[in-house]
């Protein structure tokens, strides 16, 4: 079992990263990435319950990028928390992330629910605002009946509590990635609601850019999802990698992935060193 794609309280996770690590040492995770979104600050305290379970660790991080208008999660693994150009970018990420939660909260107390912005910062705690927070607050304070509805009526594109922002271009995220010795994979190319079309043109940039790899087995693929990812990695010339986009024990997403990577596609964690 591996999984190179988890979240913790650091960003939108509710377990701490040695509550994370239990957990997938206990479903039987032998490597193990934390991949908090545009955030290290978990790396310190999972490398070591890590290393406590007998754990692979690869520090990882989710840096949200902008491309052509659209915002895509590439996931960099086997970075050095440390290096100088990675933590520069990501602060510059989280100062956006911070107005823009603000401006979340705004919007949705114009539309008159009450309390939205403190809500969500409870639930955040210390992590830095995102939309996950203001669901869980929709949910928590009646205004939706799930996860699902508070994406659909306020937070998704188009909607009243939806803030367009502009993220890393791809270009940053690369050199930040790559600067800090890891690997960009491409996160779960199939579940941004592209077309096939785009699909291919973010894998043309993508590729054309620097990038690695791409996500083959994702938290919730299924074998011909599987399978189309494998072959668009074949045509792009990009390793694979697997992982559940764990977030919470509540959810049906759990962490560990069982399904190994089809023949042929290279695993980026094999490029990595040990
Ligand atoms: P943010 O980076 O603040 O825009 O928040 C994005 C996060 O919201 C993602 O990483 C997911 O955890 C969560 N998310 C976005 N869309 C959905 C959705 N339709 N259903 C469940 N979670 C979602
Ligand atoms: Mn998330
Ligand atoms: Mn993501
Ligand atoms: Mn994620």
């Amino acid at each position: 079992m591996i999984d190179l794609h988890t979240h913790s309280r650091v960003s939108d996770g509710t377990l701490s990263p040695t509550e994370l690590v239990s957990l997938a040492a206990d479903r039987g995770v032998t490597l193990l990435s934390l991949t908090d979104h545009d955030c290290l600050d978990g790396i310190a305290e999972a490398r070591a319950a890590c290393a406590a379970a007998g754990i692979r660790f690869l520090p990882g991080v989710e840096v949200s990028t902008s491309w052509d208008k659209k915002t895509l999660h590439i996931v960099g693994l086997g970075v050095d928390p440390e290096n100088a150009a990675l933590q520069t970018g990501l602060a510059r990420l989280q100062a956006v992330r911070d107005a823009r939660g603000a401006e979340i909260g705004r919007r949705l107390e114009a539309k008159g629910i009450a309390g939205a912005r403190a809500g969500a910062a409870k639930i955040a705690g210390e992590a830095r605002l995102t939309r996950t927070h203001y669901a869980r607050f929709l949910l928590e304070a009646g205004h939706v009946k799930d996860l699902q509805q508070a994406y659909k009526r306020y937070l998704g594109r188009g909607k009243p509590g939806h803030v367009s922002v502009e993220w890393a271009s791809l270009e940053e995220t690369l050199a930040w990635i790559h600067a800090a010795g890891g690997r960009a994979v491409l996160a779960h190319p199939l579940r941004y609601g592209f077309t096939r079309a785009w699909l291919v043109k973010i894998l043309t940039a993508f590729k054309q850019a620097g990038g690695d790899a791409m996500e083959i087995v994702s938290g919730r693929s299924n074998p011909d999802e599987v399978a189309v990812s494998a072959h668009l990695a074949g045509r792009f010339e990009l390793m694979g990698s697997v992982g559940s986009d764990f977030h919470a024990p509540s959810a049906w997403l759990q962490p560990g992935v069982e399904t190994a990577l089809p023949t042929g596609v290279k695993p980026v964690w094999e490029s990595l060193p040990a």
